[in-house]
């Protein structure tokens, strides 16, 4: 029979902290994982190079952590982005601090984090690592014990059982759905009465319409952008965006992209606003104008804005600004404006926001406070992080806390 003390569901970066976490309480633990390996996710992070978590303080993280950075602080403190790092590092992983605070591995290889944490794993005799495990769905038994219903490689056609006295869910949310989160621990959740706050894709491409498609490609560095809702600036960041086939990505695309989604769904007007000197103000710019151009005389717009902005921009911004003149520049270099009408999904967001409601979760533990036993940890629960490292150290902050709790319930 399969009897564990603790089930583990999902072997993202949460579930493998919340699986060692708990085994080394001295917990048997099984570690289901619907993939061939755990971790896929992982190897596409920070494109390849893995933004491991951000060095920042509590103070500087927590603005950082949406919706409710207070529900988190208890994970953080139980497993900080310090205490991260020196896990890792003791695992024999090399660590980098980058602009911004952001911490990679040394080898800059997404590769190398998920093969320390499996190698951490492996070294724990009391973790059953049970790839190719799908959890179809769980009850709860008289007596208070989980059971696992698993299609798993064993040639069974049916679900085979897997019991356990406490429950771990940490499967993921919604975005890219091949690295095996497709949302069925929500699905499971509700099946315990959970309440699922309502999903949306986050860090996310934003779509303008019309798109000049002669921008694809283009990353903007240094400039600022403002995220408009129904006419007012609601948001304002600095810093570098790219144009994409999806649309405007890149850091800031992304950072703006949790409220400007929300709006959307609302039925708002979105609109996103380039600021492309932003260490100038209107009448700075009309000052270096008028210097560079002589007063505007005998000048060739196009290849003075060639001076401007990067090459590959000045055709869509004038085509975009049909009726830009020198008077006017300043004006329209700050203000360069784009209607936006949609954004990428779930199919090739970051992360998900929305999930399970934290307020059905304890934060101290990470226990339902409906179902007792059963845990939560990662991108399933409503939170979500910006870009920076933020979303990982939710994963392993919340699976480490999740684990080390349910095995010291028992
Ligand atoms: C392209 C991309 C780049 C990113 N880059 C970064 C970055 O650089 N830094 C950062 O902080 N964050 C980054 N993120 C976000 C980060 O990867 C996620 O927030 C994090 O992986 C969430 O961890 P998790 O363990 O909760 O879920 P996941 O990593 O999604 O893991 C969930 C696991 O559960 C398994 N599972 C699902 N359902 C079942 C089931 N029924 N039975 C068994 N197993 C199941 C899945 O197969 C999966 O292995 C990135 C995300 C993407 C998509």
């Amino acid at each position: 029979m399969n009897k564990y003390e603790i089930i583990v569901v999902g072997g993202g970066p949460a579930g493998m902290m919340a699986a060692y976490f708990a085994a080394k309480e001295g917990k048997k633990v099984a570690l289901l994982e619907k993939k061939e390996s755990c971790g896929k996710k992982i190897l596409l992070t920070g494109k390849g190079r893995c933004n491991i978590t951000n060095n920042r303080s509590w103070e500087e993280f927590k603005l950082h952590i949406h919706p409710d950075s207070g529900f988190f602080k208890n994970s953080f403190y139980h497993f900080s982005n310090e205490a991260l790092v020196k896990f890792l590092e003791a695992a024999g992983l090399e660590i980098e601090v980058q602009r911004g605070e952001r911490i990679f591995p040394a080898s800059q290889k997404s590769a190398d984090v998920r093969d320390t944490l499996l190698n951490e794993l492996k070294k724990m005799p009391n973790i059953d690592l049970l790839p190719n495990s799908e959890v179809m769905s769980v009850d709860l038994v008289e007596g208070g014990t989980f059971v696992a219903n698993v299609m798993n490689d064993s040639g069974l056609i049916k679900c085979e059982p897997y019991f356990s006295d406490k429950l771990i869910l940490c499967t993921g949310g919604l975005s890219y759905p091949a690295t095996g989160s497709s949302g069925d621990g929500y699905r499971i959740a509700k099946s315990f009465r959970h309440n699922i706050v309502e999903t949306t894709p986050s860090l996310t491409a934003l779509k303008p319409s019309p798109y000049n498609f002669f921008l694809v490609g283009v990353t903007l560095k240094n400039v600022a952008l403002n995220l408009v809702i129904e006419g007012n600036v609601v948001q304002s960041e600095q810093g570098e965006l790219s144009f994409t086939s999806g649309g405007i990505e890149g850091a800031l695309g992304f950072r703006v992209s949790r409220k400007a989604v929300k709006a959307l769904l609302k039925g708002s007007k979105v609109g996103l606003v380039i600021d492309l000197k932003p260490g100038l103000t209107i009448s700075q710019l009309k000052d270096r104008i008028t210097r560079d151009t002589l007063g505007g005389k005998k000048v060739d717009l196009k290849k003075y804005l060639q001076k401007l902005m990067p090459r590959q921009v000045v055709d869509p911004f004038i085509a975009m600004n049909p009726d830009i003149s020198i008077s006017n520049l300043p004006i329209k270099l700050k203000n360069w404006k784009f209607d936006i009408k949609g954004y990428v999904g779930y199919e090739r967001c970051v992360v998900t926001a929305g999930g399970v409601d934290l307020g059905e979760v304890s934060r101290k533990t990470l226990e339902s406070k409906i179902v007792p036993g059963l845990y939560f940890a990662g991108e399933i629960l409503d939170l979500d992080g910006d870009t920076g490292g933020y979303n990982l150290q939710i994963a392993f902050s919340t699976g480490a806390l999740a684990g080390y709790s349910a095995a010291i319930a028992m």
